[in-house]
């Protein structure tokens, strides 16, 4: 149907990214995006572009996952999830944000937030 990087998080996601009209409700909403490098609407308009540069962006592991922005979008573009699977194919380069093997004082952390990390930054 697409190519390259449109068509791959097409496959995963299952929405398609070319539905995108770039208005910015997505970034307008998200409660992170003081800690991003990329707003939301610009991750996605990268996708449409095949813009592999993307996958190297900080804001696809700053994302909560909290889906403020897919249930604001009016195209049913789904961000949330298609962040999610850029953060997949970066897991599946084997290039991991945070190795839980390297953090020092592991088992002094609390749990939860173990869980969560390693549930959000490694494969
Ligand atoms: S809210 Fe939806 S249509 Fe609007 S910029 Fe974000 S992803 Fe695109
Ligand atoms: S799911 Fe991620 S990108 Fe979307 S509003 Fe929440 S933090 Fe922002």
């Amino acid at each position: 149907m697409f190519k390259g990087l449109p068509q791959t998080v097409y496959e995963l996601s299952g929405k398609n990214p070319y539905l995108c009209i770039q208005c910015g409700v997505c970034s307008g909403s998200c409660p992170m995006i003081k800690d991003m490098d990329i707003p939301p609407h610009q991750v996605i308009r990268m996708i449409q572009l095949d813009m592999q540069e993307v996958l190297n962006c900080k804001t696809i592991w700053i994302c909560a996952s909290c889906n403020t922005c897919s249930v604001r979008c009016p195209r049913d573009v789904d961000p949330a999830r298609m962040i999610n699977v850029l953060r997949i194919l970066v897991q599946r380069r084997n290039i991991y944000p945070v190795d839980l093997r390297r953090v020092k004082g592991l088992l002094d952390l609390p749990q939860i937030a173990l869980i969560s990390a390693s549930r959000k930054l490694t494969g």
